[in-house]
């Protein structure tokens, strides 16, 4: 009985400073599957809205896939529920043995190990791999996963100017006196749409013999010719030597994450890592359902190359009407707004006809880079890019942005 009033005090005027600073997180109900078309209540208690949902990480429409979900209910026939262990105690099935290897096969990697998330992954692999004599050197937007991640590790951290590789090689040399270094970074970095510079990044870890970490959680399934993540497109496959990525994404969107790349590091973190010890993994009917994604993604590149078309199909109508957007040539496409309120409003109206997508503002985003961010999926169809196309345009006209520059509208909306 410790919540005394001046307990909750504290607890109100922090949540009422959020509140006010007009950043107050609130969510909405989805009463149907994840899809391109969705129906949602919003605001809540309200009656549901028919909309398409064009802010999902649903990348390559698969979390509803009737083929997937039926062999999640096998899975869960034939394995059951739930593992009420730990992996190392009773928690492993021939299926986390079996997925764990397509995997490897799928990325072109030694050896797998699965975590409950890739949030998961990232905060157990550094921690079980690295020591107080090594050094982590990070990309400065690398997400948040990795960052709590390197927070729980012992060994010396350093960051480098995002995807500024004359940077990265001067934080390699300084450094050079280290046991281990390891260049840590996303693959697609998830705000932006951009990638990272593999190649590079490959070559310049080889000259100063430092390992190479990726996260590709917004990559594996889609990007690269079949698919298989960065590495492929960036020509490097088979050359990363750890790689982390979620199955909450592209891979049927359920959960689950692991860590991919050389076998000793697997084994690290299968003899350290926390959140596998201490953790229950992911559940038979996942991964089952997660082994039948990899089938379907091994036998035909047919989804990513529909999501392929229709992001490009998306941007190039977005680049006509005339908005502002971040650079890129991914399924991620940011619309930029700056201001955080526009942000806010914009995606208010967009909900009212019947198009679903969220505005990002500090501290989610850096202050001032406030946008919607669109996520194009292989699960959407022309009629529904085009529906949201001429609704984001009817709104860009009645705030009066299009054909603006970015000084344009941050003189008529301020930061
Ligand atoms: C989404 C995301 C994660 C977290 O994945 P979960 O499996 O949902 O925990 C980690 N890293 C990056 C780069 C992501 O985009």
């Amino acid at each position: 009985m410790g919540f005394s009033s001046k307990v909750r005090n504290i607890y109100q005027e922090q949540l009422e400073e959020i509140i006010n600073g007009g950043i107050y997180k609130e969510e909405r109900f989805i009463h149907s599957s994840q899809a391109a078309d969705i129906e949602v209540e919003y605001p809540i208690g309200s009656k549901l809205e028919k909309v398409i949902n064009m802010c999902a990480n649903n990348y390559l429409g698969l979390s509803s896939h009737p083929d997937v979900i039926k062999a999640a209910h096998e899975g869960l026939d034939t394995r059951g529920y739930g593992m009420s262990s730990v992996r190392f105690i009773c928690g492993t099935q021939d299926i986390h043995d079996k997925l764990e290897k397509k995997v490897s096969e799928f990325l072109g990697t030694e050896d797998t190990i699965l975590f409950p998330s890739c949030m998961d992954a990232n905060a157990g692999v550094f921690e079980a791999i690295l020591t107080a004599e090594d050094v982590m050197i990070s990309d400065r937007l690398v997400h948040a996963s990795i960052v709590d991640g390197m927070r729980l590790c012992a060994a010396m951290h350093d960051t480098f100017k995002h995807s500024n590789m004359k940077h990265l090689e001067k934080k390699l040399q300084l450094h050079s006196d280290k046991r281990l270094k390891v260049v840590i970074t996303d693959g697609v970095f998830s705000m932006d749409g951009d990638t990272a510079k593999l190649d590079e990044m490959v070559e310049l870890c080889e000259k100063y013999d430092a390992m190479l970490f990726v996260d590709d959680s917004h990559s594996t399934g889609f990007i690269g010719k079949t698919g298989r993540g960065t590495h492929e497109k960036c020509g490097v496959f088979g050359k990363i030597d750890i790689i982390t990525t979620t199955f909450g994404k592209a891979l049927g969107g359920a959960s689950g994450g692991c860590v991919s790349g050389r076998k000793e590091i697997v084994d690290m973190c299968r003899q350290k890592a926390r959140p596998y010890l201490f953790s229950n993994t992911m559940a038979p009917v996942i991964v089952a359902g997660v082994l039948k994604v990899l089938d379907i993604l091994s036998g035909s590149t047919e989804r990513r190359d529909k999501l392929e078309t229709n992001s490009d199909y998306w941007r190039k109508g977005l680049q006509e009407a005339g908005f502002v957007l971040k650079e890129g040539d991914t399924p991620i496409v940011p619309v930029m707004l700056f201001n955080a309120k526009l942000s806010q409003d914009f995606s208010r109206d967009l909900f009212a006809e019947g198009i679903y997508a969220i505005g990002f503002f500090f501290p989610v985003v850096a202050k001032g880079q406030a946008r919607i961010r669109t996520q194009i999926s292989a699960g959407h169809e022309i009629h529904h890019l085009d529906k949201a196309l001429a609704a984001f345009t009817r709104i860009g006209k009645k705030y009066n942005i299009l054909g603006k520059s970015k000084k344009e509208i941050i003189e008529m909306y301020g930061l």
